[in-house]
Formats: C-alpha cells, sequence, structure tokens
C-alpha cells in the first residue's frame, strides 16, 4: 500500500509540476490563440473529472466514506472536496451512471465528451433507467457532439419523455414541487429574492422579465439592473390587464405535435420557446387557454385543428368572468383576473370554446386538473369540486 500511496504522490507532483508549465505558456499567448488556450484548458479540467468519476465510482463501491464518519457519499464529498450539495450529487450520479453505459464512460475518459453533456446523460439514466439510454447511446453521444449542454438537455428530456412519458410527468411534478420564493426583509436597503420556479413558470417569469423595450442610447443600466426594474413594472397593478381577465393573454410560446395535444402515450413533449422540454398534459393545459402558436403535425388534421377556434373570445371571457366571478374550484377565491379559461372537454377533443363547455379555474388548480390528474365535479351550487385521483388511475 505504501508503494502505491508513493507511487500516486509523485505522479501527483509531476501533474502539478506541469499544470505550472502549462500556466506559464498559457500567460505567453494571445490573441486568438488565447480562445485556443481556454477551449483546451477547460478540456484539461474535463480529463480530471474522468479521473475523479472512476475514482468516485470505486471509492462508493467499498463504502471507505463511512471510516471517515460521513453517513454518505455525498456528505463526505461536501466535507472532505469542498463541493456544494448540489455538485456532489452530480458527480455520484455521474459515478453510478457510467459503469452502465459504456460508451459514454470511454468518451468521457478520452476528453471526447465534456463533463456537463455526461452530467447529462447521467441524469437521464437516473430517470429512465441506463438500459435505455444505452440502447441510444450511439445516437445520443453523436448529438452531444453538435450541441452546448443547454440544448444537449433539451435532447435528453425529450428522449426521456419518449421513453417514459409518465416518468417524464413525475419528474415535471416534483420539480413543480420544488417551487419556492423568498423575499428578505431588507437589510442595508437591499431586498434580496430568491427562489426555484418549474420549467413553464420559469420560461414565463424569463419572457415577461425580458420583453422590455431595447436600451435607449442613454441607458446606463447593466441587463441584469434592467430585469429588476422590468420585474418591478410588472407587479404593478396597471399590468395585470382588465379587472375581468379579458385582456391579452400572458405570452408563451409552444411548439407541440397533434399527437402530444391528442396525447398519445408516445408522442414527445412539447417545447417552450428556447427548446425547454414540458409533458404532453402541460401543452394540454397551456393550449386550453389558447397560447400554442405552433402545432406540428400531418397534413389535413393539423389545418382542422388550426382552424378551430380553441381561443376564448374577449366577449365569452368577460361573460365567463360575470357568471364566475373568479376560480370556480370549491373555496378558491382567485378572482377573474388571475384565471384561465379551462374547457371542460379539451377542443383538441372536440369540445366547443362556448360558455357551456368553459369554466375559469386559477392557474393552480388548472394545473391540479391537467398535470394533477384531478376529476372535476360540478356542485350544486354552481362551484366545482376536485377530485383527488386515485392511485390506480394515474401513476405520476
Ligand atoms: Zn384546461
Ligand atoms: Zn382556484
Amino acid at each position: 500500500m505504501a508503494a502505491t500511496g508513493d507511487r500516486l504522490e509523485s505522479a501527483r507532483s509531476r501533474a502539478i509540476a506541469a499544470i505550472d508549465h502549462y500556466a506559464a505558456e498559457m500567460r505567453h499567448v494571445e490573441g486568438s490563440r488565447l480562445g485556443e488556450g481556454l477551449i483546451a484548458t477547460r478540456a484539461l479540467k474535463d480529463r480530471v473529472e474522468a479521473v475523479f468519476a472512476e475514482g468516485l465510482r470505486r471509492f462508493d463501491q467499498s463504502g471507505e466514506y463511512a471510516a471517515d464518519g460521513a453517513i454518505d457519499l455525498v456528505a463526505w464529498l461536501r466535507s472532505k472536496c469542498k463541493l456544494s450539495g448540489g455538485a456532489a450529487a452530480e458527480r455520484v450520479g455521474i459515478a453510478r451512471q457510467l459503469q452502465h453505459l459504456p460508451q459514454t464512460s470511454k468518451a468521457f475518459a478520452t476528453g471526447e465528451l465534456g463533463y456537463q453533456h455526461v452530467a447529462v446523460l447521467a441524469r437521464t439514466a437516473e430517470h429512465v433507467g441506463a438500459g435505455a439510454v444505452r440502447k441510444a447511446e450511439a445516437s445520443l453521444l453523436a448529438l452531444a457532439d453538435t450541441m452546448d449542454p443547454g440544448q444537449f438537455t433539451g435532447v435528453a428530456k425529450n428522449f426521456e419523455h419518449r421513453i417514459d412519458a409518465q416518468a417524464a410527468l413525475a419528474e415535471a411534478n416534483r420539480a413543480h414541487q420544488r417551487r419556492y420564493l423568498t423575499i428578505s426583509e431588507p437589510l442595508d436597503g437591499i431586498v434580496r429574492i430568491d427562489g426555484l420556479l418549474d420549467a413553464e413558470a420559469g420560461a414565463l417569469v424569463r419572457n415577461a422579465v425580458n420583453a422590455s423595450l431595447p436600451p435607449a442610447k442613454d441607458d446606463d443600466r447593466t441587463p441584469g439592473q434592467r430585469r429588476a426594474d422590468r420585474l418591478v413594472e410588472l407587479c404593478q397593478p396597471r399590468a395585470f390587464g382588465s379587472a375581468d381577465g379579458a385582456g391579452p393573454r400572458p405570452h408563451l410560446i409552444i411548439r407541440a405535435s397533434v399527437e402530444t395535444l391528442l396525447g398519445t402515450p408516445d408522442a414527445p413533449g412539447g417545447e417552450l420557446d428556447g427548446g425547454t422540454i414540458v409533458p404532453a398534459e402541460t401543452v394540454r393545459r397551456i393550449a386550453c387557454d389558447a397560447a400554442i402558436s405552433r402545432i406540428i403535425g400531418k397534413g389535413e388534421l393539423d389545418a382542422e385543428i388550426t382552424r378551430a377556434s380553441r381561443s376564448t373570445p374577449a366577449a365569452t371571457r368577460r361573460a365567463l368572468a360575470a357568471r364566475d366571478r373568479g376560480c370556480v374550484a370549491e373555496h378558491c377565491n382567485r378572482p377573474a383576473q388571475w384565471t384561465d379559461s379551462h374547457h371542460v372537454k379539451h377542443w383538441i377533443d372536440q369540445g366547443p370554446t362556448t360558455m357551456s363547455n368553459l369554466i375559469l379555474l386559477c392557474r393552480p388548480h388548472h394545473r391540479k386538473v391537467h398535470e394533477g390528474g384531478w376529476d372535476l365535479q360540478r356542485l350544486a351550487t354552481g362551484r366545482w369540486a376536485l377530485i383527488r385521483p386515485t392511485p390506480r388511475s394515474r401513476s405520476a
């Protein structure tokens, strides 16, 4: 053991000497060569991550971290390797999945595949099982080669959705469950805003916050300051539109196939502006109140559905606000301007966009009905009860 330790120590000294040498050479590089140097530096870091992942896999199997008093490997990485909880969990996920993904493992070890792409593949394997990823490994790796990690995440999410729509929905629901927002008390005149949103809500907020005029010539605000100002503007009451909610709907562009809208079992997910993939049920909810801007599908069906009147006309919307007053869910008191008009029978299933088939639901209740799978039941009071799905009818 001592001899092995000595050999590792001497290899480490030589690696450090090599890095010092590399750093000295980098300092002499300028212009376009400097860009190449930066790319090469990232690639070096990824090679080291591959070495780390391989070692971590064996360390995980040995259970040696327990000898240091750590309750699990993530805790050990946090305290010994100074990683954040998220960074530690990501590396443990990679170490555990790579042994089941031989091509990914090889490409990572040889530097053909970068760390962030590997992280995306490992996460996908965690969600749908390494076996499913292994079957498509070659084509996923070919795509990884042409995309940045953000684009590749979109591809991986779509792949997950194809593999297991139900699992993707469950994951989206988990992501939704993690949402929070905190707004601190002012400290030294500063209020800190911090939070997490699911993909759809995030896209909505990002679109709203980014949708401002381009900076004027003498606008010296940073992009971050402009976004902050925009957020404050949005919170001023005038921006909410008319009191009955008949004003313009929040703008969200989504691409979806006819199969996705119909809820066909192996249909792909929908794609938000920016490439994020969302589950089919989310597409059906968003489409319920007409934010779908592009539907891809087979010829005639496509034309027929594009013609269908799915957006609630302003007059109908006003009549709905007068009839329902707000969200119709039992015990809910959210006002009309915070509601969507929900098709009791979805328009894609030939439900008409008329008063008899429309009710107002606030966003949380609308989401429960679609993604949550809750049933609606009309009550004598004119309100609607939401019936929790039985575990048998929906596994998500
Ligand atoms: Zn709906
Ligand atoms: Zn409600």
